[in-house]
């Protein structure tokens, strides 16, 4: 192999690049990015970069997740600010948006994730993925003492936990009945509910915005209609409805799709249905023995261990090839403290507070599926979450996890 080319300059497309590095790998590698910055951190930007605490500059600082030199090191061909328009069926061959093509032994997709937008052109509503659109959005809260925020799931938690910390009225909405529904279970989420009402946030649950309004005579967010019939006012609105999946430069590609999960359906080498064409971060999905499915995982810790697998894969012969079988790991701030998620979640699993309680706000929940611990949830309780990581990966039976916490 003379030449990989890796497509999206995050943290998967970033770990690919130097994964391949670490695996020996000397020949050229072109990292391709749409965005114009150098590989950043998305999880500081909805937290102290937001709140600018410990000073703006701090922050600015800190989200760079390599050092030029670093950078320098990997001796990549950088391409920044210019997208992957197409990737031409049959061929190792990339076409990028400045009319360069790339053609090349090995490719791997990491085009992650796009905001998806709110149902408004109207101006104050603000979506949060990209240092870009953190950048307005800290701008514009600097000038309002009021803001509303559509979807409690963990970007729109964050953003309304980091205004609070910032002083401004926050109104928090939410269609589902407890905040996080996607990976926390409700029973255990009521605690998140009332940790947000705990902090002063409005939190509406149970019901959608249905239209925004403008006051008279300009184009400016002023009103939320919620289904329940109540408004919401706010002068800015940070929509965190979720994802849309950056596959698009992948059509006619003869890439397949995962049409359950979306993104980009992988085996468990993290290989796609074109050989030698491998995806990683929240764009992959992948069949996880564990859990008797596929997964696709929108996690920090995902992009970087799934882009180490498929590097890995990418340069292995057939016979060495690491089937990628993480615990997965998720964590959130909010309102000083960590809400992790060690392993999965479903609404049907058992649920087993082993240390602390949901009415501390200080826990550590077991979460049990036929007979065997599949998760582990806990809030401000760090060091204890990590601890149960061995149990997760090593299947432990439910009572044998239990007896562990207990003694
Ligand atoms: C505000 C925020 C806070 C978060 N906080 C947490 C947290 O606390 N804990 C946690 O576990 N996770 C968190 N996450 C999630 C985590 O950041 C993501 O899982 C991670 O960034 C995924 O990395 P990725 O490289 O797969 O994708 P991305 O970060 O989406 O990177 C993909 C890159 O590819 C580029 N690209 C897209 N299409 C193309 C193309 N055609 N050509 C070239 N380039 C392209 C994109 O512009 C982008 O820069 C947070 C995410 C956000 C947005």
């Amino acid at each position: 192999m003379d030449h990989i080319v890796v497509v999206g300059a995050g943290m998967a497309g970033l770990s690919v690049a130097e994964s391949l590095r670490d695996g020996g790998f000397e020949g050229r590698i072109t990292l391709v990015g749409e965005e114009p910055h150098l590989p950043y951190s998305r999880p500081p930007l909805s937290k102290e970069f937001l709140t600018g605490k410990g000073g703006q500059a701090a922050q600015e600082q800190g989200v760079w997740l390599r050092e030029t030199a670093q950078l320098d090191a990997l001796e990549l061909d950088l391409r920044l600010g210019r997208r992957a328009q197409r990737l031409l069926p049959g061929q190792r061959r990339v076409e990028l948006s400045d009319g360069a093509a790339l053609t090349c032994d090995g490719i791997v997709i990491a085009s992650g994730a796009r905001a998806r937008a709110p149902a408004t052109e109207l101006a104050g509503v603000h979506v949060l993925r990209t240092l870009d659109d953190a950048k307005e959005l800290r701008e514009a809260m600097a000038g309002v003492d009021r803001i509303a925020v559509i979807g409690a799931g963990f970007i729109g938690a964050e953003v309304a936990a980091s205004a609070r910390t910032l002083g401004l009225e926050v109104a928090l909405i939410e269609a589902a009945s407890t905040p996080m529904t996607r990976a926390i279970d409700p029973r255990v989420g009521t605690v998140l509910t009332e940790l947000h009402r705990d902090n002063g946030v409005d939190l509406r649950l149970g019901a959608g915005v249905v239209g925004f309004d403008s006051g008279p005579g300009h184009n400016r967010v002023e009103r939320l209609r919620l289904s329940d019939g109540s408004t919401v006012t706010a002068p800015l609105v940070v929509a965190g409805l979720g994802v849309e999946l950056n596959t698009d430069w992948l059509a006619d590609s003869g890439v397949r799709l995962d049409p359950d999960l979306g993104g980009v359906q992988c085996n468990a080498h993290c290989e796609t249905s074109l050989p030698g064409v491998f995806a990683a971060g929240d764009i992959a999905s992948w069949p996880h023995p564990r859990y008797g499915g596929r997964l696709r995982l929108e996690h920090w810790t995902n992009a970087s261990e799934q882009a180490e697998v498929a590097a890995h894969n990418l340069l292995a012969g057939a016979g060495s090839k690491r089937e990628y079988t993480p615990v997965p790991y998720f964590w959130s701030d909010q309102y000083g403290g960590k809400v992790q998620l060690l392993g999965q979640a479903a609404p049907a699993d058992e649920v087993e507070f082993v240390h602390g309680s949901p009415e501390s706000r200080k826990f550590v929940a077991f979460l049990g599926r036929a007979g065997r611990l599949v998760g582990v949830l806990g809030l401000r309780s760090t060091p204890k979450v990590m601890r149960y990581r061995p149990l997760l990966a090593a299947e432990t039976t439910w009572d044998e996890a239990l007896a562990a916490a207990a003694g």
